[in-house]
């Protein structure tokens, strides 16, 4: 008999999770794994960020926090909202959370009834269409290819929209494309939007510094956007703290009191230490990030690089995050060494097998078509894992 909730029972697990449990067990028993699964830089967190943390510990910084989040470290993210992003948000309209993962899920309790649709530009984040579906909601899913860069056009967000339609979430730079929508071309979307009043956007900017393309637009900050718009942000992928757990929003001031409320009754308030150490982050000019940002500037050209020289894989250029996702739909239908290729997971479950290389199928990012590498992982390594690759594939 199966005790288990309905809701739980129709949740998929997060494909990019069990692939990098996969990865850990093949490893665990002794075989090579070249893990690109999982989105995780391999820097450690800046020790500036550890010595605030230090001092909060000593401190006494051991209560219950602040249900939405210290005020102090409201105040700082205010501040670094205006320095990076040109955005006027009060402490009324932040909310702290257990991860950026937190603030999507209060998101979507919060703002989703049965049936309400959300716009998911594809190739999305593995976890959006798991989040709305919980809420609820139905993702519509708007599809998006190598050619294109993977962005959507207006004319087919405007197709998408229906009366049902009660929000858009994406993420750029995009996990786990890359992509990084210019300001044109949120302008462009914008347009669009002015004609749907109610529909409310989910900006997700945990890549925002991550960005080799020079330029970076929060779709926020473009007239008429401001009032609609949940910026999301963290600390985990810039700053290196993906086991801090510390994410945020920026949104009116109603959607952040009941973002509040929800959490308030889930999880209370983000852990203290780690939103003591948050100050210290968001306080400091990104320009202490450069070294990362840059070694993964540099990794993305090698990777780039190499994927080109394997035949029958697709790319583009990705302008930020730390992902690439190959298009690798020609060897669909092809036998390799035996195995019959018939989509992209059987190709991601390919290169583990022959190439003991983990990575995750387009097909938890809603494209069939494309699997997503990691490239935050050393040079060698990823030197490494294209010479096997391409070696497989051959
Ligand atoms: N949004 C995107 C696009 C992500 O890639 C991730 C993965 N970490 C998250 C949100 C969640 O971030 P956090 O670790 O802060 O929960
Ligand atoms: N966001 C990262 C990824 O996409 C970490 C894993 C996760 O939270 O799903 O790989």
């Amino acid at each position: 008999m199966n005790s288990l909730s309905d809701r739980i029972n129709n949740l998929s697990t997060s494909q990019t999770l069990a692939m990098a449990a996969l990865a850990r067990e093949l490893k665990a028993q002794g075989k090579d794994i070249i893990s690109l699964s999982l989105g995780e830089p391999d820097f450690n967190t800046p020790d500036f960020i550890k010595e605030a943390a230090k001092k909060a510990i000593d401190e006494n910084y051991s209560t219950y926090s602040p249900v939405d989040g210290y005020v102090e470290l409201k105040e700082a993210i205010c501040r670094k909202f205006k320095r990076d992003n040109n955005l006027d948000y009060k402490p009324a309209n932040i909310v702290v959370s257990t991860g950026a993962k937190q603030s999507l899920y209060n998101i979507a309790q919060c703002m989703l009834n049965e049936g309400d649709e959300v716009i998911l530009p594809a190739p999305y984040w593995v976890s959006y269409y798991e989040i709305i579906k919980m809420a609820g909601g139905i993702p519509v899913e708007v599809p998006t290819s190598v050619e294109s860069d993977f962005k959507i056009t207006p004319e087919q967000l405007e197709k998408a929209i229906t009366p049902k339609t009660k929000m858009i979430w994406y993420s750029s730079p995009c996990n786990p494309s890359g992509s990084v929508y210019s300001r044109e071309e949120f302008t462009a979307i914008a347009k669009v939007l002015e004609k749907y009043p109610n529909i409310f956007v989910v900006a997700d900017e945990i890549y925002e510094h991550i960005n080799f393309s020079g330029t970076f637009c929060s779709i926020a900050s473009i007239p008429g956007m401001f009032e609609r718009t949940i910026t999301v942000n963290g600390v985990a992928k810039a700053f290196a703290m993906t086991g801090w757990r510390i994410g945020y929003i920026g949104a009116p001031e109603f959607i952040a009191k009941a973002c509040t409320k929800m959490q308030g009754q889930v999880t209370s308030g983000a852990n203290s230490i780690a939103q003591r150490a948050t100050i210290a982050a968001v306080d400091a000019d990104p320009k202490v990030l450069n070294y990362m940002v840059e070694a993964f500037h540099k990794r993305r050209d090698l990777v780039v690089g190499l994927i080109k020289e394997i035949p029958g894989l697709k790319i583009n250029v990705p302008e930020g995050a730390f992902y690439v996702f190959p298009d690798v739909s020609s060897f669909f239908g092809k036998t390799l060494r035996g195995t019959l290729i018939k989509d992209a997971t059987d190709f991601s479950m390919y290169l583990l097998a022959e190439a003991n290389v983990a990575t995750v199928t387009g097909d938890a990012f809603g494209n069939p078509d494309c699997i997503r590498f990691s490239y935050a992982t050393s040079e060698e390594l990823l030197v490494e894992a294209m010479r096997r690759i391409k070696e497989v594939l051959a």
